[in-house]
């Protein structure tokens, strides 16, 4: 990436580049193997400012702007995607709040997880019949008195097991007509009473990021922990993922690059027919073809921050942002598995991993299908 970068971008993309070589990296196979949550590396990433990089000074954050986070996560996403997982979702919490929350919420919450005292954010807005369509949720939140009391299932829930801030979207009105209207946003702390924290998941890729169902059964949460208005929900998560898109995209950037490294290492050591593999035409072009699409999928990133950084309409962008660069990841590292022949389906070379982290990336925060509707209905509007 050799674009002109002002001096906080580059300094918090060094920074997150030493930590991830130093620290993330050489933990990211044992993370894999023994699906370990990093906490202990959550905690220096909040000291290192990496949990609120896109958050104000005065909140605790880095306030270091969109475009530093999204460089942030490509370095931490090349050297260990589950580790990226944490942090994007802290992240995205933190702005969140930070955005829509009362200064009494903001002062409370977004501190806490921009230094990594709540050691990580979650966000439960998905649930066991309803992902994409999320405004089908169905999770209930009733006022009494100075409370809302919750009650329903959540699934997949990053970091859900470990959160010491969580943001769940709840329905306070019938789903009636327009069931988007009917849905609100709560800041839950910790493990309350009424919360359980159900088995997680075994997944195929992403093994050291923990993803777990959540239950609500009368779970009290303060009536002051409304974030927003109530009905604002909807509009809350969107907000939300928006922004997450990008972080998802430089996800998907981070383990493309790690991919094309290996590929390239490897074809430099390894000969076939007396020759070295990156000898080959047939696997030069493949890698030519991996790190022009990662060129692409860069620039369409830094692109939708930079429009995010400038307070600009980004819709589109993130989600094309997303789109390219999670569906470029994927054939990255299929690739990087062919170029490593067989080596590239054990788990001595990081490449086996490289894919099965990749593949969740044209799924979560909307999937590739989704993208494509935000796209064609923003085009479609701005055509008038
Ligand atoms: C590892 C992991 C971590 C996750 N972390 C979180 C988290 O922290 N918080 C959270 O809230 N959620 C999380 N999710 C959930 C994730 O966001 C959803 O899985 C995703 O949004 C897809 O929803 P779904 O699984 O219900 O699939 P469905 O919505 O059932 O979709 C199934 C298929 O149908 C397609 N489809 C659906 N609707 C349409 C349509 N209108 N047109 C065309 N095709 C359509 C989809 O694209 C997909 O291919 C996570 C998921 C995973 C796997």
């Amino acid at each position: 990436m050799d674009l002109e970068l002002n001096e906080t971008q580059k300094l918090v993309r060094e920074t997150a580049r030493s930590f991830a070589r130093e620290k993330v990296a050489p933990r990211a196979k044992l993370h894999d193997r023994e699906e370990r949550f990093p906490a202990e590396i959550y905690r220096q990433m909040g000291e290192l400012g990496l949990l609120g990089v896109n958050v104000p000074p005065q909140l605790g954050g880095a306030g270091a702007g969109a475009v530093s986070y999204a460089l942030a996560m490509m370095e931490i996403s090349t050297a260990c995607a589950s580790t990226a997982v944490g942090m994007a979702v802290t992240n995205m919490c933190a702005e969140l709040i930070a955005e829509a929350g009362t200064e009494a919420q903001r002062k409370k919450y977004v501190p806490r997880l921009a230094s990594g005292e709540a050691l990580v954010g979650a966000f439960a807005l998905s649930e066991p019949h309803c992902g994409s369509d999320a405004a089908a949720l169905r999770t209930r939140a009733r006022r009494v008195g100075d409370r809302y009391v919750l009650d329903g299932s959540k699934q997949w829930v990053s970091s859900g097991a470990f959160a010491g801030v969580m943001v769940v979207w709840a329905r306070t009105a019938p789903a009636g007509d327009s069931p988007r209207r009917g849905i609100s946003c709560f800041i839950v702390e910790g493990n309350p009473p009424g919360l359980t924290v159900g088995k997680p998941e075994d997944k195929m890729g992403l093994r050291g990021s923990n993803t777990v169902p959540l239950t609500f059964e009368g779970c009290e949460v303060p009536a002051e922990n409304l974030l927003g208005k109530e009905g604002d929900g909807f509009r809350l998560a969107l907000l939300a993922l928006q922004g997450g898109r990008i972080g998802i995209a430089s996800q998907a950037c981070g383990v493309a690059r790690a991919a094309l490294e290996a590929s390239v290492a490897y074809s430099k050591q390894r000969t076939a027919f007396g020759q070295r593999l990156a000898d080959f035409q047939a696997l030069r072009f493949c890698m030519a073809n991996i790190a022009t699409e990662l060129g692409a999928a860069e620039l369409l990133t830094l692109r939708a921050a930079w429009l995010k950084e400038a307070g600009q309409r980004f819709v589109r962008e993130a989600s094309m942002a997303k789109l390219f660069a999670s569906e470029m990841a994927q054939r990255a590292c299929d690739k990087a598995v062919q170029i490593h022949g067989g080596y590239g389906y054990i788990d001595e070379f990081p490449v086996e991993r490289y894919l099965r982290d990749a593949r969740v990336q044209t799924i979560y925060e909307g999937t590739s299908e989704i993208q494509r509707m935000v796209i064609a209905r923003e085009i479609l509007k701005a055509a008038g």
